[in-house]
């Protein structure tokens, strides 16, 4: 965990203390807590069903909360003022949530009353939401003759029609074309210069590269890592990766030939059929040890390349060693 600056409270847009879920016997989330400072984007990163959604409802009041357990917007507690807290949220959930019989006016003047908007203030935001959004020209069509993009576009705009400080977005680019997802990107780092705090979720490690200030990794309900880009960068500071293409799944003994497995801070491997890749410090030693390894196995590569590593190899790393563990 990242615990070299602590937040005071009055940089902290929320503060999640011991969330816990229980579907019947299964703890779906278990005691997770942090702490999300004002204006940062911070991406919750897991496999399917790891436990981001039942923690982003926790979050937002939709599940109540055991005792024990806090959830704080901007120092206001969720239990004790929920609507009061609810009104500095704005959430893009999983699913479309628009009605799908109202027109695209009809939704954001639906949830414009939801928080108790006047029709001017209505029309106004309403029509400046659709414009920022690129719906200008869909003002009157009817939800459901939308695209999934223009729907998820439409569902931002309702999450914004309060122009609520905090966004709590599930998947806002999940099976999208490339073209909205840019759209939706470009939309979320304005609305963060525009102070707003934003928690998304996301399978999309590039996605989470590109925006993100933070990263949690949530495993089997449990938070693994809560720490900034920089930092997760660090954990495999200096390291390259090397993937290697072969014209067969690698020979036995490619680890011990690399010096691979449990010792600290050595190369790591990973082998997905006939292409393997290697996590390493010393990329020079490791190349070496392959070319060695590969001409004495008489196994021909067809492909080599040296890159720097990425979000998504520490995710994989830490979510293999996780794996390893309870193996
Ligand atoms: P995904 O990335 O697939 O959306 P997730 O990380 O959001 O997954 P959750 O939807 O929070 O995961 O689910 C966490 C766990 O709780 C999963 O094992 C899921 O099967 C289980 N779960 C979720 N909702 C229910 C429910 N209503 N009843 C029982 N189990 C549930």
């Amino acid at each position: 965990m990242d615990k070299e600056k602590p937040l005071n409270s009055a940089d902290m847009a929320i503060r999640a203390e011991n969330l816990t879920k229980h579907y019947g016997r299964f703890t779906a989330v278990k005691g997770i807590t942090f702490s999300i400072k004002k204006q940062e984007i911070v991406g919750m990163l897991g496999q399917n069903g790891a436990g981001k959604t039942t923690t982003i409802r926790l979050l937002t009041g939709l599940f109540p909360l055991l005792q024990g357990s806090t959830v704080e917007i901007l120092g206001i507690d969720i239990e004790k003022e929920p609507v009061r807290c609810k009104s500095l949220l704005g959430i893009v959930p999983e699913m479309n949530n628009a009605f799908l019989d109202f027109t695209v006016f009809q939704n954001l003047s639906f949830s414009g009353r939801l928080y108790g908007m006047s029709k001017a203030a209505i029309e106004r935001r309403g029509r400046s939401l659709l414009a920022q959004f690129g719906l200008a020209d869909r003002v009157n069509s009817l939800t459901k003759a939308l695209s999934k993009g223009l729907k998820q576009r439409l569902n931002f705009c309702m999450a914004l029609m309060h122009d609520p400080p905090v966004l709590i977005l599930d998947e806002p680019c999940g099976g999208l074309d490339p073209i909205s997802v840019k759209l939706l990107r470009e939309q979320i780092l304005q609305l963060r210069s525009l102070g707003k705090t934003i928690v998304l979720t996301t399978h999309d490690m590039q996605e989470a590269q590109r925006i993100c200030d933070r990263v949690m990794i949530i495993h089997k309900g449990s938070l693994l890592i809560d720490e900034s880009l920089e930092t997760v960068r660090a954990r495999l500071g200096g390291a390259k990766k090397i993937t290697c293409k072969l014209d067969r799944d690698p020979p036995a003994g490619l680890e011990s030939a690399l010096g691979a497995g449990p010792r600290y801070d050595g190369p790591e491997l990973m082998v997905n059929g006939s292409s393997c890749q290697v996590i390493t410090r010393e990329p020079l030693a490791s190349m070496s040890n392959l070319h060695d390894f590969f001409h004495k196995t008489s196994t021909v590569v067809n492909d080599v390349r040296m890159e720097e590593t990425s979000l998504e190899d520490v995710y994989c790393q830490l979510i293999e060693k996780e794996g390893s563990k309870n193996d």
